[in-house]
């Protein structure tokens, strides 16, 4: 279904670099980069490109630059610029001392802008926003050329001139290539290279007024740091012929451009609009919500940066878009955390045990392994003592068919101590619900398991009552109950797909002894719970906060191995 971890698997864009480094097209040479607009957080969408770009630097021993898209003072702010700075360094990956803004080339934009007008190949013109859209016509319809369009180079220049100097209300003139209105690509219909826009920059200040489009200082920007492979999604396939027109007129170096499909996963939405729109609305906390898909909240949800590398090495490129199963990135942090997470009990719903024939003020320090996955890891004491707590799940009065806990009469296992077995259940007397459970241990099955060659079929987690800690446990859920939130036909708004479970807290909850000191962000394996994270934000002296990563149902490992059935 994949390929193996060890062997990155070759996609086209490989084949491409390959293939220019063969005929030294770029004197050997390959230079990428990763040029986010910072108008949001990072998703797992662009740790795809994050992972492709610096990946393939760091494959072929060259270099991969950061470059701020700040083309847009409206819509971006300082916080999202140092996220996104974090979120890179914290996938693993570095832009040494190359880490470039497109502000830093408005002077050199505005001179290329300068050139076309000279060239005769850019005009201001005064048609508004809208009449703009209108003569551009469709798919189906031609443009038509702007009464503007047949301005003298002179007066452009004198008017693109006060332009910059001011003069002009925001909206109220814009300069454009001058191209072709009737081109079966609308790109190409005199896109708009400025505009204006009274608004402070937060690097340039308020140096400028005038402000370059996204296409036009894009491939500028990747000419000027000489990228060799400028790799974008397939959104901007019909922008190349643009690029190039830009970088011919201007006589500058050429990048080649390679366009691949984008991340999509299911139950999940990616665009920053869209997740802002979650944030502001209040629907989750933060951008770092464990619940949402941006970088951040995987890495407080307890993903591992290698988890989500090792994910986008096998999700592959492709040049189709399509949707990947979210089951298969809960894979690869279970693969990770598997190998690595030191186990350890925990009950988050706690039903107090009384095991009556258990001295009383007796403590046994019981022997558990830390990682059966690593002998390394070594092991720990947990005590045992007469009072426990198990997991209210684990108990049924009234046990339906393969329900393989305690119940009344019955016998278990508890992991790493005694046979039990429950002969009493006390109630709450008005409720009814059970409060606690009596029950009696066999002293010779210490380890788990009977000399006398007595079965039992459940093997339940606990910890001791008075050596417990308290914790509180955050269980998410997918964020959205459908695989495809954007699925519009049903006419319905992607929010109105929100899981209302995603996130349950639980107050509760008890852990063994031996995390008392652990640090903030370290994960664990609770054993039989799933893979848990130790909030840094929430936790501190005497308060621990876990999140669950993921459970340890894996539902990808299922789908697989039915395949290959
Ligand atoms: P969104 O549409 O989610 O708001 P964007 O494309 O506008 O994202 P940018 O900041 O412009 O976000 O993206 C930076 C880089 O990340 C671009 O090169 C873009 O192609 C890439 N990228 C964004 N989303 C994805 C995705 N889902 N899969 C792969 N690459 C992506
Ligand atoms: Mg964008």
């Amino acid at each position: 279904m994949f390929a193996k971890e060890s062997t990155p698997p070759s996609n086209f864009i490989r084949t491409i670099i390959e293939e220019d480094i063969k005929t030294n097209k770029y004197n050997g040479r390959v230079v990428t980069r990763f040029p986010p607009e910072p108008n949001g957080y990072l998703h797992i969408g662009h740790a795809k490109s994050i992972c492709l770009n610096f990946g393939l630097a760091a494959e072929y021993g060259s270099h991969c630059n950061l470059r701020f898209d700040d083309t847009n003072p409206s819509k971006e702010e300082i916080e999202y610029i140092e996220s996104i700075k974090s979120d890179v360094r914290w996938l693993g990956f570095d832009w040494e001392d190359r880490l470039y803004y497109a502000s830093d080339y408005f002077e050199k934009l505005y001179e290329c802008a300068v050139q076309l007008i000279k060239k005769g190949k850019a005009y201001v013109d005064d048609l508004s926003a809208e009449e703009i859209r209108e003569y551009r016509g469709t798919l189906t319809q031609p443009g038509k050329d702007s009464p503007y369009r047949g301005r003298s180079v002179e007066e452009n220049f004198d008017l693109f001139q006060r332009m910059r100097a001011g003069e002009f209300k925001d909206g109220s003139r814009v300069l454009r290539a001058k191209i072709d209105m009737v081109s079966a690509n609308l790109n190409m219909r005199d896109p708009v290279m400025y505009r204006i826009l009274q608004a402070t920059h937060h690097r340039t200040g308020d140096k400028w007024c005038i402000y370059p489009m996204y296409d036009f200082a894009h491939c500028i920007s990747d000419s000027i740091e000489k990228i060799t492979h400028s790799i974008c999604t397939l959104e901007f396939e019909d922008h190349r012929p643009l690029y190039d027109w830009f970088l011919n007129e201007l006589n500058l170096y050429h990048p080649q451009q390679i366009e691949f499909a984008r991340l999509n996963l299911s139950y999940t939405v990616m665009s920053k609009r869209k997740l802002l729109e979650l944030v502001k609305e209040g629907h989750v906390s933060g951008w770092d919500d464990p619940r949402m898909p941006t970088i951040s909240g995987f890495r407080r949800r307890g993903y591992t940066p290698e988890s989500i590398r090792n994910f986008c090495e096998r999700i592959g490129v492709a040049k189709r878009d399509s949707i990947v199963d979210v089951a298969l990135l809960e894979h690869c942090i279970r693969e990770d955390l598997n190998k690595r997470a030191p186990r350890a009990m925990a009950v988050l719903r706690p039903l107090k045990v009384v095991i009556d024939n258990y001295p009383e003020n007796q403590v046994e320090e019981l022997e558990a392994i830390n990682n059966p996955e690593d002998p390394n890891m070594g092991s720990r004491k947990i005590p045992f003592s007469r009072v426990l707590y198990i997991e209210e799940e684990d108990f049924c009065e009234a046990p339906p068919k393969k329900f393989f806990r305690l119940a009344p009469g019955r016998e278990v296992r508890l992991r790493y101590g005694y046979y039990i077995k429950c002969e009493k259940v006390v109630k709450d007397e008005k409720t009814g619900q059970v409060v606690e459970l009596h029950c009696s241990y066999d002293p010779r099955t210490k380890g788990g398991w009977s000399p006398d060659g007595r079965k039992v079929k459940g093997t339940l987690h606990w910890v001791s009552a008075d050596h417990s800690l308290d914790a509180q446990v955050r269980l998410y859920e997918r964020l959205f109950v459908t695989a495809n939130p954007l699925d519009e036909k049903q006419g319905l708004d992607f929010k109105s797909y929100l899981n209302p479970n995603a996130l349950q807290t639980l107050t509760s909850c008890k852990v063994e002894p031996s995390l008392k000191n652990i640090a903030l962000g370290s994960r664990y394996q609770f054993e039989r719970l799933g893979y848990f994270y130790v909030d840094p934000i929430d936790s501190s002296e005497g308060k621990l906060v876990f999140n669950r990563t993921v459970t340890l149902r894996d539902s990808w490992a299922k789908i697989v191995r039915k395949s290959e059935n």
